[in-house]
C-alpha cells in the first residue's frame, strides 16, 4: 500500500491535534505531535527539555536546530511506513529541514493539511482548551467531559496549559502569522497544499479530510 506522510498545518487552537487523533486511527499512522513531544521532555526536565521550557512558556517558538533533531529522529524511527505531523515544520527552515531528509531517503510528502480558523475563533478555543497528560483533548464549552476535571478515557485530571492563557496565546498567534503562515505558499506551490474549514464542528472536518485523502491514495495507486 502507498505510504501516507501528511502534515498538518493551521492557526493554534484550529483543531489539528483533535482531527490528527482521529485520522491516525482511521489510517494506522504514527501520531508525531511537536508540542506532546517537546511538553514530555519538559516533564522529565531532560536537556532539551529545560532548553525548551522558556520559549514554550512565553509562547515563543522553540529554536529550529532542537526541533528539527527531534522529530528527524521520530520519523526515522517510527516513521517507515507514514506518518502524521502535527506542529512541525512550523518555519520555512524546518520545511526545508524536513524536504531535504525526505528526499535523501527517497520519500516524498503526500499533503499538507491546512485547517483554518480565524484569531477570534482560536481565541476563544485556546482560552476553554483541557487535555490530559495522555494528551486527549476537551473544551469547557465546545467539548467537556462527562465530570468536571477527568478525562472520559482514561480517568487522569484535566489541565490547562500554561501556554493558553490570554498573553501567551496572542504571542503564539503573532507568530504563528509571521512565520507559520507562509508555510502556506511554500507547500502550495508543490501542489501539496490541502485546504479544511476549521470553524466547522470537529465530525464535519474530520470527514472532509477524510474524504480528502481516501481520494489522494487512490489517485497514488493509479
Ligand atoms: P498548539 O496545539 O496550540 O498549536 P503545540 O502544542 O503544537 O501548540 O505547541 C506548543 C508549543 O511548543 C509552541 O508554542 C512552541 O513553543 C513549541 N513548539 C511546538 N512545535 C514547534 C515547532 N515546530 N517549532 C518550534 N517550537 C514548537
Ligand atoms: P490545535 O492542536 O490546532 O492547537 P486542538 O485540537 O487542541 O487544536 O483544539 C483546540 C481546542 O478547540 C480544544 O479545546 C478542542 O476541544 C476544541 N476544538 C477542536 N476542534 C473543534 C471544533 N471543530 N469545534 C469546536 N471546538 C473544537
Amino acid at each position: 500500500m502507498s505510504e501516507l506522510n501528511l502534515i498538518l498545518l493551521g492557526p493554534p487552537g484550529a483543531g489539528k491535534g483533535t482531527q490528527a487523533g482521529r485520522l491516525s486511527d482511521d489510517f494506522g499512522l504514527p501520531y508525531i505531535g511537536t508540542g506532546d513531544l517537546l511538553r514530555e521532555h519538559r516533564r522529565e526536565e531532560t536537556e532539551l527539555g529545560r532548553e525548551a521550557d522558556s520559549y514554550m512558556a512565553k509562547g515563543q517558538l522553540v529554536p529550529d536546530e532542537l526541533v528539527i533533531a527531534m522529530i528527524l529522529e521520530k520519523i526515522a524511527d517510527e516513521g517507515d511506513d507514514g506518518f502524521l505531523l502535527d506542529g512541525f515544520p512550523r518555519t520555512i527552515g524546518q520545511a526545508d529541514a524536513l524536504g531535504e531528509e525526505m528526499d535523501k531517503r527517497g520519500r516524498r510528502l503526500t499533503a499538507a493539511l491546512l485547517i483554518e480558523a480565524p484569531d477570534e475563533v482560536v481565541v476563544e478555543r485556546l482560552s476553554g482548551r483541557r487535555q490530559c497528560s495522555n494528551g486527549h483533548l476537551y473544551h469547557v464549552s465546545y467539548d467537556p467531559p462527562k465530570h468536571e476535571g477527568v478525562c472520559d478515557q482514561c480517568g487522569r485530571p484535566l489541565t490547562q496549559r500554561d501556554d493558553d492563557r490570554p498573553e501567551a496565546i496572542r504571542e503564539r498567534l503573532a507568530i504563528y502569522h509571521d512565520q507559520t503562515e507562509p508555510l502556506k505558499d511554500y507547500y502550495d506551490e508543490r501542489g501539496l497544499l490541502r485546504r479544511f474549514d476549521g470553524t466547522r464542528d470537529k465530525v464535519e472536518v474530520h470527514d472532509h479530510i477524510r474524504a480528502t485523502l481516501a481520494t489522494l491514495r487512490l489517485e497514488e495507486r493509479l
